[in-house]
């Protein structure tokens, strides 16, 4: 079993040649969006459905401050009750990448409605999926993300240690 700390630097480690074999198979901007996609698994990992403070949740905390932390491990606390650590909801590649990505939109959709309630007195209208979500740019940094996601997965199975 890899640790978290295993796990942010093998990230770290193929997030540079995804970068830039994202670049040479499309563009710029698509090298750009996979490289970061590679990046948000750093702390959109898969391990976020762990009960305790994650390495994910100790990165938020450390390098974005303790408000955004803390609102980061109340965000991912429901998830991590919900969803036992290592299944496959979270665990399996795309599948695990996609229920977090969906976790995450209905999550700031929520927040920001409150916000928006709270400051306003009004309920926005709020969608999942606005237009122009879908663009190739996204497409590259969601690939980017999954590969981070399949690295993970792989090392949590013992196939490869870094
Ligand atoms: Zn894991």
């Amino acid at each position: 079993m890899a640790s978290g700390a295993q796990h942010i630097r093998s990230t770290l480690i193929i997030s540079l040649p995804m970068g830039l074999s994202a670049y040479a198979i499309s563009d710029l901007h698509g090298g750009i969006a996979c490289l970061a996609g590679v990046l948000a698994g750093v702390i959109l990992s898969p391990d976020l459905d762990i009960k305790t403070r994650t390495s994910s949740e100790y990165l938020v905390y450390r390098y974005m401050g303790k408000y955004l932390g803390l609102i980061w491990f109340m965000l991912w606390y429901p998830y991590s009750w919900f969803i036992p650590h290592r299944h496959p909801l979270s665990h399996w590649p795309i599948f695990g990448t996609l229920g977090r990505l969906l976790y995450l939109s209905v999550g700031a959709s929520l927040v920001w409605a409150g916000m928006t309630w709270v400051g306003t007195g009004n309920l926005p209208a709020v969608t999942l999926l606005p237009d122009g979500l879908f663009t190739y740019t996204t497409l590259w940094g969601i690939i980017g993300l999954v590969s981070a996601d399949i690295l993970h997965f792989v090392m949590d199975n013992r196939y490869i240690k870094f």
